[in-house]
């Protein structure tokens, strides 16, 4: 019989226009191919500011592209949701950033008892979060760049204790530096800074965006990417390559078309191909990922070393985006590699 598939979209987070964009796709995906009449696709809309809207609102914003205003006067409360939601048999939560990537959206779905694609609740944590992942990842002897963390607090509340901080971040790390919010995406209220100036700025506005932030040293290196897919026996992809004019792959690199290029399978030795997707599926197993996730690295080619630089637990799924792109050129294609991941989903319940 038909399985009916929850799309959840939109999302409280920065990249809300992201996750419209990536929705559409995989409800197209889903209705496409030879297992297309399988799935009866539900979408459900999270507004910017967290109210629900049913499949027949939420269809029309993914038609038009445009977030709903959040002017207009919900129609329940944050708790009542739509009537539909109890019909869903799978929900298939295309949510990037806080409220959605980082377990929140996860915890609700498990209470429901409904199998949901993707990490659960620790896998989606720990992925966020990137003093937790970076903590996580070098107990899992994953090489990567040094790193210094801070609280909001620390910025914001003693200038007596500001100067030192700088100073700290200075010694430790240098310039170039990244300074970033430690729970969010598509490079939303990330700084690459060069002088004492830009990283009190930076730091000021990182913290406007979270209550923790990390700061990176800079590395000079190529872009590499893997897509992960799978439960307990992950399969990695080719690796993809990203290249760009601009200064480092910032939000409008991201997703202004013509100002990146993705080069499928990227051009490394193999020697260097086969350490990156293995620990893609270190860095996926280390954050207790399944599903999906795509991980990022740094690849210097000077010395041949190869730095992790994150993991996506819920990465974006445009059709030109890397993860699905990673999968086609590695032979799945975007509704075939949709129908694995409903699959997927429904082993790691079938376990649970
Ligand atoms: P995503 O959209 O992939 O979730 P994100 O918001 O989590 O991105 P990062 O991947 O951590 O952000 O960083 C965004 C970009 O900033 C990187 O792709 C890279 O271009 C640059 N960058 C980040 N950290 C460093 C670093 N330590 N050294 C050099 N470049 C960096
Ligand atoms: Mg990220
Ligand atoms: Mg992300
Ligand atoms: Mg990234």
């Amino acid at each position: 019989s038909q399985k009916r598939i929850g799309l959840l979209f939109g999302g409280c987070s920065g990249e809300h226009e992201v996750s419209m964009v990536s929705a559409k796709a995989i409800a197209a995906a889903l209705q496409m191919g030879e297992n297309g009449d399988r799935y009866q696709v539900l979408p459900f809309y999270i507004r910017k500011d967290g109210y629900w809207y049913e499949p027949e609102t939420a269809a029309q914003v993914l038609e038009s592209g445009i977030p709903l205003s959040t002017e207009i006067p919900p129609v329940g409360s944050l708790w009542e949701f739509p009537q539909q939601v109890n019909e869903i048999d799978i929900w298939f939560p295309i949510l990037h950033g806080p409220n959605g990537e980082d377990g929140s959206i996860q915890g609700l779905l498990q209470l429901m008892q409904v199998p949901y694609v993707g990490s659960g609740i620790v896998g989606s944590a720990v992925g966020m979060d990137k003093i937790t992942m970076k903590m996580v990842f070098a107990q899992a002897g994953l090489a990567q760049v040094n790193y210094k963390a801070v609280t909001r607090a620390q910025v914001w509340s003693n200038p007596c204790v500001f100067p030192k901080l700088c100073d700290e971040i200075e010694e430790a790390l240098g310039y170039p530096c990244f300074v970033k919010p430690a729970n969010l995406g598509s490079s939303v209220g990330i700084a690459k800074v060069r002088s004492r100036q830009e990283l009190e700025n930076a730091l000021d506005n990182a913290a406007s965006y979270d209550r923790r932030i990390i700061i990176e040293a800079g590395v000079t290196a190529r872009e590499v990417e893997c897509a992960v897919l799978g439960n307990d026996y992950p399969k990695a992809s080719v690796v993809g390559e990203i290249t760009f004019e601009s200064d480092f792959y910032d939000y409008e690199t991201k997703y202004t078309a013509g100002k990146a290029d993705l080069f499928i399978p990227a051009n490394l030795p193999s020697e260097v191909s086969d350490r990156i997707r293995e620990m893609a599926i270190q860095a996926f197993q280390a954050v207790d990922a399944s599903g999906l996730s795509r991980v990022d690295f740094f690849y210097v080619e000077s010395t041949g070393e190869v730095l992790i630089n994150e993991i996506n637990t819920l990465p974006g799924f445009t059709a030109t985006s890397m993860y699905p792109q990673l999968w086609a050129n590695t032979g799945t294609p975007f509704p075939e590699l949709v129908h694995q991941l409903i699959e997927f989903t429904l082993e790691r319940h079938s376990v649970n």
